[in-house]
């Protein structure tokens, strides 16, 4: 049994700057995470850069202009509040979308039974036309589609445990009933979207948490919602927008998540990639910001992945 590790040292470049949450040292501290020899067997990989081609099935051709042409040649441009680039920002964001991409290509392939993308900047809130919330491009929504169109996989599920609602890749999939977004999240919380209300064309399922809700609840939510719902979709492939920043550490949101749920969830979501999609399963890194509370969790998220 082989699990990718798909990473870059372009996404440590990436700096939005002193004091942003969404710092170099999050992946250095997943990547430190990883390095025990209880990882040893993984299957380390480099990310290429996504091609233009991928990035055009999600991201019209004027935003990707526009996302990268916005790179600074030196110092620090704010394209929202929260969302800074640095001179590496471009290359990384191709980078991160390229290793779900390969990832994607590799597992289809049948030479690895999973993979995990420790990559930045994340993805799930980059929308077709905008780049927000720490993201430029949608990397979880890119892999996806490019299982459909290019390997022809009829029905493709991105799982979302984020604490974030994925507000982009719900904008990207919410008409299109051969693609399935699943969302736990905190709510109310940034970026204010995932009422249990929007359901897509039937292919969207939200189920916001209240602040201060722990493993209870979380795992409620997938039991009776998410998983059953996932499991009717019947995916060829599971892509999970695997953020961190549930965890009861984090300081960015208010659940109370540890490393035993998202090893529960892990080996839940593994169960319905078994049954439907002969195992195929790709995890790319979203949130998670106190950074021993991440490396714990990608490392609970990863050991599992290895077990399969
Ligand atoms: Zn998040």
């Amino acid at each position: 049994m082989t699990t990718l590790l798909y990473s870059h040292p372009t996404c440590l470049e990436h700096d939005p700057g002193p004091h942003h949450p969404e710092s170099p040292a999050r992946l250095r501290a997943a990547l430190a995470a990883l390095d025990g020899p209880d990882f040893a067997r993984l299957e380390r990989r480099e990310a290429p850069e996504a091609a233009f081609e991928d990035l055009f099935r999600v991201h019209s051709p004027r935003h990707v202009e526009r996302t990268l042409g916005a790179v600074p040649r030196a110092g620090h441009v704010a394209i929202d509040a929260d969302t800074v680039l640095s001179p590496a920002s471009g290359a990384a964001a191709l980078r991160a979308a390229g290793a779900v991409v390969a990832a994607v290509d590799a597992v289809v392939a049948t030479e690895a039974d999973n993979a995990f993308c420790a990559v930045r900047p994340p993805g799930h809130h980059a929308e077709p036309e905008r780049s927000m919330g720490f993201c430029l491009f949608n990397n979880a929504a890119i892999g996806a589609l490019r299982a459909r169109e290019v390997h022809g996989l009829a029905r493709v599920a991105v799982i979302d445990f984020d604490v974030h609602h994925g507000n982009g890749t719900q904008a990207a999939f919410e008409n299109d009933a051969r693609l399935f977004y699943a969302s736990t999240h905190q709510y109310p919380l940034y970026p204010g979207t995932g009422a249990s209300s929007e359901r897509g064309v039937g292919n969207i399922v939200n189920v916001p948490l209240r602040p201060m809700s722990g493993s209870g609840p979380f795992r409620l939510a997938m039991t009776e919602r998410i998983l059953p719902a996932l499991d009717a979709f019947r995916p060829e492939l599971l892509v999970v927008s695997a953020g961190f920043d549930a965890h009861r550490d984090d300081p960015l949101a208010q659940l109370l998540l540890d490393e035993q749920d998202y090893s529960w969830v892990t080996e839940r979501l593994l169960g319905i990639a078994a049954r439907h999609a002969e195992g195929r399963f790709v995890a790319t890194l979203e949130g998670g910001y106190d950074l021993a509370a991440l490396g714990a969790s990608v490392a609970a998220h990863v050991r599992v992945l290895m077990s399969a």
